[in-house]
């Protein structure tokens, strides 16, 4: 099993293609300054599911200041949206669903539809280079 440090290797690769391919303007300096942080969120991404990874950490106490931030300014339906998501993902095995190509299609979606099909394949191929890394690639 891989551990952080390859998945993070992986994702300085991928951003050095990033950056060759901003100086060969094949994607726009806003899709770069997204593009970075989408990599390395997105190669980790998929570890939500395990119960010892950092990033499941990060992404609970992430999840709970914006649950308490969205009713705070009475946005219940998205507080409570964001609540059934995390406990959704809180319950997954580790290398179920959560590390499927399926996965990588659904959790980049929401890139697709606010920065562009760029940045969602950015993401998305940062999503699938960690699955191939675990050796846990399948389709759902
Ligand atoms: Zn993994």
């Amino acid at each position: 099993m891989p551990e952080l440090e390859k998945h993070l290797e992986c994702a300085v690769f991928l951003v050095g293609i990033l950056l060759v391919s901003y100086l060969n303007k094949y994607v726009a300096i806003n899709e770069l300054v997204f593009g970075v942080p989408v990599v390395f969120l997105y190669s980790v991404g998929a570890d939500l599911d395990s119960y010892s990874s950092k990033i499941r950490t990060f992404a609970l106490c992430c999840s709970i200041a914006g649950i308490v931030l969205l009713y705070q300014i009475e946005k219940k339906f998205w507080a409570i949206l964001l609540a059934v998501v995390t406990v959704f993902i809180l319950v997954q095995r580790h290398r179920g669903l959560m590390h499927s190509f399926f996965s990588g299609l659904i959790l980049a979606m929401p890139l697709y539809l606010t920065l562009g099909i760029r940045v969602f394949l950015i993401a998305f191929i940062a999503y699938i280079c960690h699955l191939i890394l675990d050796d846990s690639f399948k389709l759902i």
